[in-house]
């Protein structure tokens, strides 16, 4: 064992060691008392992370479940939906729609590029028969950030829902859901939240439960307001992940002793290291402008094949990054620093980045990266988040 395992992938992320611990315990029952007091501090914590005055109900599914049952509870066959398509999150959310009997009135975009709210006002002021906008903050596939704040200004004044994939947003960058009007916001466990995957977490607007009542019934699992009527309570519809709860608290309570300002700082901090990294290298980065907080997506060099430089860093530097999907497959490679990660992970992972890309054929002089890196970590942690 000449390594840690760093696990620098967008999700899952690494576990602090409060939260792999409260895992550990043996199991309460559910429908107990005791079980009800962590389920009224979770949601406290949840509100707060979410950035809500909304109950936020805790669902036992992966992240697409979450926007499974969104898509789900708050629209009816037959109704017409806009979805931001940037990427492979993007192209889920058409596939859950149509599933569901929607139309789809799909805005596709070149894979890299972030959602235009011009172009969301435009496809909503030509059909008026759009009635939800759905989209990811960050497109995870390409390390996209998406302007929620603006989409979200075109949505209410419109009276469309919006419906925010935050998946790999929640808790790594600014997506407060009241304040910027946001209909719906989901999220799952594994990424931001610092815990394994298995729980996803959905908040709905005012206007959004009013929908969510007059939709056609849809999913068994995913009720809604059967879930709110039991959250009321302190409860859960359906036997919870109860582990994975007695994980949430932890985290949850990691997230306040630290203050949602801060953990964005380090999440900012780490983001700009990491481009500060991968660019001393003399590589491009694909998400040039628009990008997202908690990954950052390399493009390589034609003649490097990324899916071999990611299976080198995990090998010899136990290292684990991912690679592209679909189109990008073999062509960028995708670090994540979303969670429990600090400085030392990263400069482990653009390490174990520059060596692999050597070993697979990639050349660069450079041989301060790590300075570099580390020295616009430093700045942005003292300078602190741009406002989103
Ligand atoms: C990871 C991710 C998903 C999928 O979540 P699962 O937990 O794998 O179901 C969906 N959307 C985004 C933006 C993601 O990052």
């Amino acid at each position: 064992m000449l390594n840690k395992l760093r696990l620098l992938t967008p999700g899952p992320t690494p576990l602090p060691e409060e939260v792999r611990l409260a895992m550990a315990r043996d199991m309460v029952h559910h429908r107990k008392a005791g079980f009800k007091a962590v389920l009224a501090e979770v949601q406290e914590g949840l509100k707060a992370l979410f950035g809500t005055a909304q109950p936020v109900l805790p669902l036992t599914c992966s992240g697409t479940g979450a926007m499974d049952a969104a898509v789900s509870g708050l629209f009816s066959p037959g109704e017409k939906v806009l979805v931001v398509e940037a990427g492979k999150f993007g192209q889920r959310f058409t596939q859950i729609a149509r599933r569901r009997g929607l139309l789809v009135a799909a805005q596709p975009l070149p894979w890299g590029q972030a959602a235009d709210p011009a172009m969301v006002r435009y496809a909503l002021e030509a059909d008026k028969d759009i009635v939800g906008v759905l989209m990811q903050a960050s497109e995870t596939s390409t390390g996209v950030l998406h302007p929620v704040r603006e989409v979200a200004t075109v949505t209410k004044s419109h009276g469309a829902l919006l419906v925010v994939d935050g998946i790999s947003a929640v808790g790594v960058s600014p997506l407060p859901m009241d304040e910027w009007g946001v209909d719906c916001l989901l999220t799952g466990s594994q990424k931001g939240l610092m815990l394994p995957p298995g729980l996803a977490f959905l908040a709905l607007s005012e206007k959004a439960w009013e929908r969510a009542a007059k939709a056609a019934p849809g999913s068994f699992y995913f009720d809604l307001a059967g879930e709110l009527a039991n959250l009321k309570k302190h409860q859960t519809l359906f036997t919870p992940a109860v582990s994975l709860i007695a994980g949430l608290q932890e985290s949850l309570r990691l997230f306040k002793a630290e203050g949602l300002e801060a953990v964005y700082r380090k999440q900012w901090a780490l983001t700009l290291g990491c481009r500060a990294g991968a660019r001393a290298l003399g590589l491009d980065l694909f998400a040039p402008k628009h990008f997202a907080w908690g990954l950052t997506s390399v493009a390589l060099p034609e003649g490097v094949d990324g899916v071999r430089l990611v299976q080198v860093a995990a090998e010899k530097y136990g290292v684990v990054m991912a690679g592209g999907q679909d189109q990008l497959k073999g062509r960028i490679v995708r670090v994540g620093h979303m969670g429990h990660v600090d400085f030392g992970d990263l400069l482990a992972g653009l390490h174990a980045f520059n060596r692999s890309f050597a070993i697979c054929g990639g050349f660069s002089a450079c041989d301060d990266y790590l300075e570099r890196a580390m020295a616009a970590y430093e700045e942005a942690l003292e300078q602190g988040y741009p406002a989103l």
